[in-house]
């Protein structure tokens, strides 16, 4: 299995929009969404921003591009009819993007957690999440959108965890096994910051449950010498995890 990362730029936004509050602090946040050629599968995890910026997000947050994870994708030598099954974390816009609204791949099936639509469908007009439910619905109507209760493997060597908090139903991808295991954490633990484990965010659904999640998966990705991988990271996205006493640090690993 091969792995390869598909940017799709960085976007820019005040630190109160990723911790609730109102801090006066601009913070740059990346997309990293992956890419596994798994034999004859093609799966995409998590799909960026899309092509143009979400009207919900707009005056808040600032989306800085050359190339999009579409750019990206043509470069690694595939078509976007080519991708098989794309697997979304959850159901904010910065990661689903590219496969919703219009769906971008359209040989692909589209995997989303049933509790992460339920969770989206209660969340007020306007909200990143509930604006990404028709398209979801209409996905599952027509065939391509299938919706997951739980744990589960999406293709050979590909599993999907919940690992709730940020959102309900939001879910972590391993890839790979034994000694070769990556592990996409999508943002349960989106970016190095997020290895302070006294670091509660205040737009978690249930930030306490997200710290309980994170402390536990980031132990197992130590464990395991996992490989990881941080959405969110604008510097050194792919790491592997190490239990210090204040929390945990990362440590680069060459891609
Ligand atoms: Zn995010």
């Amino acid at each position: 299995m091969r792995i390869r990362i598909l940017d799709d730029g960085v976007f820019i936004t005040d630190a109160g929009d990723l911790f609730g509050g109102s801090r006066k602090m601009r913070i740059r946040g990346a997309m990293h969404a992956v890419l596994a050629e798994a034999g004859d599968d093609l799966v995409l995890i998590d799909a960026g921003f899309g092509p143009e910026l979400p009207e919900a997000l707009t005056g808040r947050y600032e989306l800085r591009r050359e190339k999009s994870l579409m750019d990206h994708l043509q470069e690694a030598g595939h078509a976007a009819e080519d991708v098989t099954h794309v697997i979304l974390s959850h159901l904010d816009a910065d990661h689903v993007g590219w496969a919703l609204e219009p769906p971008s791949f359209p040989n692909a099936t589209v995997y989303v957690q049933e509790d992460a639509l339920k969770e989206a469908r209660r969340m007020p007009a306007g909200d990143g999440r509930r604006e990404a439910v028709p398209a979801v619905e209409g996905g599952v109507e027509e065939g391509w959108c299938e919706l997951l209760s739980g744990n589960g493997e999406i293709v050979s060597g590909i599993r999907v965890e919940v690992r709730s908090g940020h959102s309900a139903g939001h879910q972590i991808v391993w890839i790979g096994s034994g000694e070769n295991v990556a592990l996409f954490t999508a943002d349960l633990a989106p970016a190095k910051i997020w290895l302070d484990t006294d670091l509660i965010s205040g737009v978690d659904t249930d930030p306490e449950a997200a710290r309980r999640n994170r402390i536990e998966v980031l132990e197992e990705t130590e464990s395991r010498g996992a490989t990881v991988i941080l959405y969110h990271e604008p510097g050194d996205f792919l790491v592997n995890i190490r239990r210090t006493q204040k929390g945990f640090e990362a440590v680069p690993v060459k891609g």
